[in-house]
């Protein structure tokens, strides 16, 4: 019986994008998946905006940087990615011969689609004589039209290790690309594409937020929107603003970002306090609704299972990995 239904689940899987297989809820899933990483020499990295109990549960969890680094550098067999689409093809791209599992494949993202690869190539041909830089938020078919990938925690320094003369296009990140470009100077080629989730936060109500709280420090993210930059005591990459709450004395924050880092803030300052910039409306819209799609259910079932795993046309693995290479490069060579 339990076998009849696994076939289906698997049968709908393409459609569904998970395995749709009941879990018993006394199942002690946080056991399973530990007995499950040793059984199968899997490693699972999940990214700071995934639910707590996946970032409990992960061995290593970080922002888009740390994870490609993760992956290139794991002796797993299998990697078990829990965060969205496009970080689980740069894992793949960087371990070709290894098996990535992800928990949804319907996990996307609101910035990647919004650079779809054939017209971000006609867009690129209109500037033959500019390097493409492109934020790794975005799909395979555009890291393989891109020279260098970046991630926020190093496109400064990705920018500034091109020579000042070098024309640049920047994609799909308008809101990034214009930071970049007030802190470099550099003059680039914006893609005009954005995350749903970092330009939802509303100025007014973070400037309410302010007054009922004068020494919480605003810290953003740089996908936010200008106006909001403006207002920010600090800005920075996921992992900039971790790292920043640890050290910097303030004991009350409000943070725009994706409110799954609230959790390592919490678990590594719990004497702060952290409150999530709210967004224009009243629904919870700065949880991104892609990450979470990912559950601690579909977590263990695709460990279990081995499925949904990421399949990749091996002509695309090999053209997108060169620039992602090339960002490691940059990154190692400052100490990033
Ligand atoms: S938070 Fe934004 S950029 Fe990150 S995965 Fe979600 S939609 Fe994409």
């Amino acid at each position: 019986m339990v076998d009849i239904n696994i076939a289906a689940a698997k049968e709908k899987l393409s459609t569904k994008g998970f395995l749709d297989i009941d879990v018993s809820p006394e199942l002690d899933l946080f056991l399973e998946i530990e007995k499950l990483k040793k059984e199968k020499n899997a490693i699972i990295l999940a990214h700071y905006y995934q639910e707590a109990d996946i970032q409990d549960v992960a061995d290593y969890i970080g922002d888009s940087l740390g994870l490609a680094q993760q992956a290139e550098k794991t002796t797993a067999d299998m990697i078990v990615f829990a965060g969205v689409h496009f970080m689980a093809e740069t894992a793949k791209i960087l371990n070709p011969d290894k098996k990535v599992v992800l928990p949804d494949l319907k996990a996307g993202c609101s910035l990647a689609d919004s650079a779809p690869g054939h017209l971000f190539q006609a867009f690129k041909e209109r500037y033959p004589d500019h390097l493409v830089i492109s934020y790794i938020n975005c799909s395979a078919e555009v890291k393989a039209l891109s020279d260098i990938i970046c991630t926020s925690s190093n496109a400064q320094k990705i920018v500034e290790s091109l020579p000042a003369d070098q024309k640049i296009i920047f994609a799909p990140d308008r809101n990034l690309g214009a930071y970049l470009i007030k802190k470099t100077g550099r003059d680039m080629v914006l893609w005009d594409g954005a995350c749903m989730v970092h330009e939802i936060f509303s100025l007014e109500k973070i400037t309410k937020l302010k007054i009922r709280h004068p020494n919480a420090k605003l810290i953003a993210h740089p996908e936010c929107e200008e106006p909001i930059l403006r207002l920010a005591d600090y800005i920075g990459s996921t992992t900039g603003l971790l790292n920043f709450t640890k050290k910097d004395p303030s004991m009350e924050y409000i943070v725009a970002t994706e409110t799954g880092i609230l959790h390592q803030m919490q678990l590594s300052s719990p004497q702060k306090t952290f409150i999530p910039a709210p967004p224009t409306n009243n629904c919870a819209c700065n949880d991104c609704p892609h990450m979470k799609l990912n559950t601690l259910e579909k977590l263990y079932l695709c460990m279990k299972y081995e499925q949904p795993e990421l399949l990749m046309d091996p002509t695309l693995m090999v053209a997108a990995r060169k620039p992602i290479e090339r960002m490691l490069e940059i990154s190692a060579k400052y100490g990033l």
